[in-house]
């Protein structure tokens, strides 16, 4: 039984990771999709892309990022450790999205936050902040996510990172696709009816 809702789960890591890339969310080998069931945190693997992501190139890790199946030849993601800080500072939520959309990017390039422009972002986004930059994969950017997480707990379900792309956490791996694409969308909202008003 445990079984059949695993593989359920790295299905449904799989088709929201699938419609990620077929959104214009993410592009290349870029971004990466994790969930958490009881100890086990499920992430897709490095190098591979998330347009034809499959159930076997999903990775199973512990808290602390060891490998659970030894005999594996994949590698869990380049960004996991920001995965795990994120599930370490909130413990209500299971699911971790990490994309690279065109839009919502280019605010943090110009140092800025995705304006809040629609009653539905700001309603279900309220805000998202900018954390500031570091290297992707490196330890400084997970630990900068890290401390956002930590000071902002329940009021917080996405960050951008600056010069690189957003990171969204929630519960549910379908709700928490629903708030990476509305960051985007907002992002192209409001850099379209900014151009509107020039
Ligand atoms: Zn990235």
């Amino acid at each position: 039984m445990v079984r059949i809702n695993i593989e359920q789960l790295k299905q449904d890591i799989c088709r929201y990771s699938n419609l990620l890339y077929q959104r214009g969310l993410v592009g290349a080998a870029g971004g990466n999709v994790s969930s958490k069931k009881g100890d086990s945190i499920y992430i897709t693997a490095g190098g591979k892309s998330l347009r034809n992501i499959k159930s076997e190139d999903i990775v199973e890790v512990d808290p602390r990022g060891g490998l659970m199946d030894n005999n594996t030849r994949l590698k869990p993601s380049k960004e996991t450790s920001i995965h795990l800080n994120i599930y370490k500072a909130r413990k209500d939520i299971d699911c971790i999205i990490h994309i690279h959309p065109v839009y919502a990017t280019a605010f943090t390039i110009k140092g800025k936050t995705v304006p809040m422009v629609t009653s539905t972002s700001r309603l279900k986004l309220k805000n998202v902040p900018l954390v500031g930059f570091a290297e992707p994969g490196s330890k400084k950017l997970s630990q900068l996510v890290y401390q956002k997480v930590l000071e902002m707990q329940e009021d917080l379900s996405a960050l951008m990172l600056k010069e690189h792309g957003l990171i969204v956490f929630a519960s549910g791996v379908e709700n928490c696709f629903n708030i990476a694409e509305l960051v985007e969308e907002t992002a192209k909202i409001a850099y379209v009816s900014g151009k509107i008003g020039q």
